[in-house]
C-alpha cells in the first residue's frame, strides 16, 4: 500500500486469508492444541485472545487434539469464536497409551517416590502420557500429515498485542525451526536420568550434534542462582512449551527420531516425569542450528504464573517487563539471560 494505510492493508488481507479463499498466501500451518472437553470454556478464552490480536487476520485453522472424542458442546462452543475451519481429531491408542515395556509396578513406587519429593503429577498417568505425546508423537498423527509448521496454545493463556504479519510466514521466509516466548529453569528431580540418557545418545550418534548448536546454553552451570538444581550437566533451562511455533520438518527428521526413541526406551516419561519443554529444548540446542530458533519478543503471553510482556504501544492488558504475579521465588525462574548469553537475541 503506497500510502501505508494500515486499514487498507488489513482489508486486502483479509481477502487473501478469507477462510475459503483458494489462491491464499497461508503457509501449511495450523494452530494446534491438546485439550479435555471440560477445559472448553477455558479454551474458547484463549482462542478469543488469539483470534483479535492475530489470527482473524489470517484464518489460520485450529486443530484441535484429545484422547477422547470431543463433545457437541466443545465443537460448538470453540467454532463459534473462529472465522477460520476448525477440526477435532482423537488420537489413536497406540500413539496416547502407556508402550508395552513400561511395568506398572515400577511406575507406581517411582511415583510414589516422586511424589515424596514434591514432583507434582508424578503419579498421575495421564500426565506422563501428555508429555510423551507432546514430546515425541503429535506431528505423527495423520490429520496432520500435510502440515507443515503448527503454533501450539494450550487452554486459559492470554495473548496480549496485535500481531500485523503472517507469524508463519515469518517462520518459512525467514528459515527459523522454532519460535518461543518464555524461557525456565526446571525441577531437576523430574529429569535426573533426562541428561544423563541424552550424553549416552550423542556418544552413540556424535554426528548428530550440529556444529552450530546451542549447547552452551544447555550446558550453563552460570547464571541459575540456585546452582545445585542443575541437573547433571543439564541447565534445566528450556522453552516454556505450552506455546510453541515451529516446523514440524525437525520433529519428522531422523536425527529427532532416533533421540525420541532412545529416550522412551529409557523409560523416564514414566519413571521420572520427563516434561516435552525440556525434551524439546535439548533436541533444538543440540540438533539444530542454533540462528534457526527465534524469540518472539513481540507476541505478548500469559500462561499462569509466567508472562513474556513487550513494551509496545501494540499491547494491552500487559505490564511491561513483567515476568511473573506470583510469589517472589518465581522471578529468580526466569533463564532467558542465559539463552541471550549463549545464543543472541534473534
Ligand atoms: P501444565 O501446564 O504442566 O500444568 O499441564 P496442563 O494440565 O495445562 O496440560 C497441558 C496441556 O495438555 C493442556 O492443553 C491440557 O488441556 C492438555 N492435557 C493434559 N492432560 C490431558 C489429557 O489427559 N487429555 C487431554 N485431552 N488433554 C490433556
Ligand atoms: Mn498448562
Amino acid at each position: 500500500d503506497p500510502t501505508g494505510e494500515p486499514e487498507g492493508i488489513l482489508t486486502r488481507a483479509s481477502e487473501k486469508y478469507h477462510p475459503n479463499a483458494k489462491n491464499t498466501d497461508r503457509i501449511d500451518a495450523t494452530l494446534l492444541a491438546l485439550v479435555r472437553n471440560e477445559e472448553v470454556d477455558d479454551m474458547v478464552s484463549s482462542m478469543i485472545d488469539l483470534e483479535r490480536t492475530w489470527n482473524k487476520k489470517f484464518n489460520y485453522p485450529w486443530t484441535f487434539f484429545n484422547d477422547k472424542p470431543f463433545t457437541e458442546e466443545f465443537k460448538k462452543k470453540t467454532s463459534a469464536v473462529t472465522n477460520a475451519k476448525t477440526y477435532y481429531e482423537v488420537i489413536p491408542d497406540e500413539h496416547w497409551d502407556k508402550p508395552a515395556w513400561i511395568d506398572d509396578q515400577i511406575f507406581a513406587e517411582s511415583a510414589k517416590v516422586l511424589e515424596e519429593n514434591g514432583v507434582q503429577y508424578a503419579s498421575m498417568m495421564s500426565y506422563h502420557k501428555m508429555c510423551r505425546w507432546n514430546s515425541g508423537l503429535f506431528y505423527k498423527h495423520p490429520a496432520l500429515k500435510n502440515t507443515r509448521y503448527y503454533w501450539r496454545v494450550e487452554p486459559k493463556v492470554h495473548f496480549f498485542c496485535d500481531i500485523e504479519y503472517d507469524v508463519f510466514r515469518y517462520m518459512h521466509d525467514n528459515n527459523k525451526t522454532y519460535g518461543f516466548t518464555i524461557n525456565l529453569y526446571d525441577d531437576p528431580k523430574t529429569l535426573p536420568t533426562l541428561w544423563p540418557e541424552t550424553v549416552k545418545f550423542l556418544a552413540e550418534h556424535p554426528d548428530y550434534l550440529h556444529e552450530n548448536s546451542a549447547m552452551k546454553w544447555l550446558t550453563d552451570d552460570v547464571h541459575r542462582p540456585d546452582h545445585n538444581r542443575q541437573a547433571q550437566g543439564y541447565s534445566t533451562c528450556h522453552f516454556w512449551s505450552n506455546f510453541e511455533v515451529a516446523d514440524m520438518e525437525f520433529w519428522r527428521s531422523q536425527a529427532y527420531e532416533d533421540y525420541f526413541n532412545h529416550l522412551d526406551r529409557a523409560g523416564g516419561f514414566f519413571y521420572e516425569r520427563w516434561g516435552d519443554a525440556p525434551v524439546h529444548s535439548i533436541a533444538l540446542g543440540m540438533l539444530e542450528d542454533a540462528n534457526k530458533l527465534h524469540w518472539f519478543r513481540d507476541i505478548g503471553y500469559q500462561h499462569i504464573p509466567f508472562f513474556n510482556c513487550p513494551n509496545s504501544n501494540k499491547c494491552k492488558g500487559c505490564v511491561t517487563g513483567r515476568f511473573t504475579d506470583g510469589e517472589a521465588w518465581l522471578h529468580r525462574e526466569d533463564c532467558r539471560p542465559s539463552y541471550f548469553q549463549h545464543v543472541g537475541m534473534s
